[in-house]
């Protein structure tokens, strides 16, 4: 049995045997995609396959994938109003990833606008709408931003509702799709996204690989400039090892899809186990639809440093719902937007499931959870 149990998929998820297999092999393609010859051919040829796949995940055109160094450039490239025109407001909801909340090339404080969300962490259409609104054909144009689903309450965003809304402003809805791609099927129509954004390390691939995947029809100004590569909107030489092994990890997830009841079978027994362990544990966005993986927990009176140490400590990985930033522990971005009490906040740990998740791992952090709480809430009534 596996000494370990790693739940933290939505941090990354461990590379695949096949993915890393894939990329091995890929190293020793000697040619630069862009050359003409033997080698250069052999090497665009993995890369365009590797495109196809990706393009298959989300139901995209393989021409319209630009392949990035992660989710945070093609966010940020995403967030680049198109060149030469200064027209745009930018909208994004208060539960948006870091990488896209910086706002790309938008000012933060004269052209970027808060959407805010509800206190289950749905962003509030009704707030984006009022605020479309606003916009008269031949003023500004809106490019909002909203992410598929939060990737520390799992909460599913109403992407398609907001880019008919955004579409009717005449605007153009680009969507954080890093956390549901593999987790929830996605199809770039259906979203009714114009841009979307994907990441290879979630989903089982190589870190550093990432996609800016477009609708068909639409176009972006390129963020790195130089040689023609990516249909000239993404300049430098392909990193085709992590394309390719982002390419493998891409075909796994989307054929993996419709087993992710498994995985949230794993999740909702884990969230039993801990409501019977504290009858006051608190689920964020319990109550509305969420990736299958992810759980967002909290016991009150415990804090969630104290839990992910002690959860380290017996063998599990798990992250706290708060980032740490200059040695003070403040609560999350979300969960502040949700309006989370910080008393809460400060307890969040999230649990992220993926495809190695096993019941031992479930069992494992349930017995660990269970030890840490009876004795932090001893510890707590003797100290009181
Ligand atoms: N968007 C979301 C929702 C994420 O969770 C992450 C990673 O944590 C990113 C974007 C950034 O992706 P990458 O690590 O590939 O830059």
């Amino acid at each position: 049995m596996n000494q370990r149990s790693y739940l933290d998929y939505n941090a990354t998820a461990p590379l695949r045997a096949e993915v890393r297999e894939a990329v091995v092999a890929a190293l020793s393609l000697e040619g630069n995609p862009s050359s003409v010859h033997e080698e250069g051919r052999a090497a665009r040829a993995a890369v365009e396959d590797a495109r196809a796949k990706v393009a298959a995940l989300v139901g995209a055109r393989p021409e319209d994938v630009i392949f990035t160094s992660g989710g945070t450039e093609a966010n940020a490239q995403a967030l680049s109003a198109p060149a030469g025109e200064d027209s745009w407001h930018c909208y994004l909801s208060a539960i948006e990833h870091p990488s896209v909340l910086s706002g790309g090339r938008f000012h933060p404080e004269t052209t970027t606008i808060i959407i805010p969300v509800t206190p289950d962490g749905i962003v509030d259409l009704g707030v984006l709408a009022a605020k479309l609104e606003k916009h008269k054909p031949g003023g500004w144009r809106p490019l909002v931003s909203l992410m598929a689903a939060n990737n520390e309450t799992g909460a599913i965003q109403p992407v398609a509702e907001a880019a008919a809304v955004v579409h009717e402003a005449g605007g153009v809805l680009h969507s954080d799709t890093v956390q549901a791609a593999g987790r929830i099927p996605l199809d770039i129509a259906a979203l009714g996204a114009d841009m979307m954004t994907l990441s290879a390390h979630k989903i089982g691939g190589p870190k550093g690989v990432g996609a800016l995947v477009l609708a068909e029809g639409v176009g972006v100004e390129a963020l790195i400039r130089g040689g023609g590569q990516e249909r000239r909107r993404r300049a430098g030489t392909e990193n085709v090892s992590g394309i390719v092994g982002f390419g493998v990890a891409a075909e796994l997830a989307a054929a993996e899809l419709p087993h992710m009841d498994r995985i949230a079978k794993l999740r909702d027994a884990l969230e039993e186990g801990v409501r019977k362990i504290a009858a006051d544990a608190v689920i964020l966005s319990a109550s509305v639809p969420r990736l299958p993986n992810t759980a967002c927990i909290a016991v009150p009176g415990v804090k969630a440093e104290t839990l992910v140490i002690g959860l380290d400590l017996a063998g599990v990985a798990v992250s706290a719902g708060s980032a740490c930033s200059s040695g003070k522990v403040e609560a999350s971005h979300v969960l502040a937007a949700m309006g989370v009490a910080p008393e809460i906040a400060q307890g969040a740990v999230r649990v992220s499931l993926g495809f190695g998740s096993e019941n031992t791992d479930i069992q494992r952090c349930m017995g660990a959870f269970g030890d840490l709480v009876k004795r932090l809430k001893r510890d707590a009534q003797e100290a009181a």
